[in-house]
């Protein structure tokens, strides 16, 4: 009898210190509030929903939030914000984008100085990412329109951090290839014919990869049956695979476990 209940404590030991508990415990918030506005996050099997929300906390940490308007920016406009970061980024190594601390919220659409324009939004070299929470949230609402306020920025500021090296190595093979696949006229012109990316992409090639981030996103089925060289290489470049929806990293290594960096 006794030896029961002794190896009845040592399992429930062995769980209440195992990580999975611990990030599970401490996320609650973090996980309620992703739950309730991101499919994304719905899809996720429980153990990469404990690995997301892990990110997002560790992402918030090093962040700071300037509102734009009298309010405040709310916990759950933060952790929506980081849950962008966090979804572009799943299945690499480094997630914080450590050259943008700064993160501005402006309530909708904002004139910037910087390019003398009215935007939505911005990624800016200097240091800070900027949002108009009204389209941030467009954005996010409809999860199949192949508009996302969130990612699109994102993906600005990764294409802006490629050209360090603390990306991975898979990362630069992949975004290079990427780049000589889209150098190919026919399958430039396909896209710009079929409309596939929307006609924002062809600005430049900055925009191009921001716009394909969010169609990648959004429409993985349809790029994958349309480019299905294109969206491999993103699977790659990306290290995840958007259609396997309650399981989308490939390759799991060590790191989206327990590195923060
Ligand atoms: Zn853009």
């Amino acid at each position: 009898m006794y030896i029961f209940i002794v190896i009845g404590i040592i399992l429930l030991s062995i769980y209440l210190l195992s990580p999975s508990f611990i990030i599970y415990s401490t996320s609650r918030k973090e996980a309620q509030i992703l739950i309730k506005h991101l499919k994304y996050f719905r899809n996720l099997s429980p153990k990469q929903k404990q690995i997301f929300t892990f990110r997002v906390k560790c992402f918030l940490k090093e962040k700071t939030f300037i509102s734009k308007s009298k309010e405040q920016v709310s916990y759950p406009m933060k952790v929506l914000t980081a849950a962008s970061a966090i979804r572009l980024t799943f299945g690499l190594k480094n997630y914080m984008f450590y050259d943008f601390p700064n993160i501005i919220i402006y309530p909708e659409e904002y004139y910037s100085r910087f390019t003398n324009t009215y935007n939505k939004g911005e990624t800016n070299p200097l240091g800070y990412i900027v949002f108009s929470w009204k389209d941030f949230e467009f954005g996010n609402k409809d999860e199949n329109d192949n508009l996302n306020l969130g990612l699109h920025e994102f993906a600005h500021a990764l294409y802006i951090e490629s050209s360090k090296d603390y990306l991975g190595e898979d990362f630069y093979t992949y975004h290079e290839e990427w780049v000589q696949l889209l150098v190919n006229k026919e399958r430039f012109n396909k896209i710009k014919e079929e409309h596939i990316f929307r006609e924002y992409a062809l600005t430049n090639r900055f925009e191009l990869f921001a716009v394909a981030i969010e169609t990648f996103f959004e429409s993985p089925e349809m790029l994958k049956n349309k480019l299905p060289r294109i969206y491999k290489a993103l699977c790659n470049m990306l290290n995840q695979d958007p259609t396997r929806k309650s399981n989308p990293v490939i390759k799991k290594h060590f790191y989206l476990y327990f590195n923060r960096a």
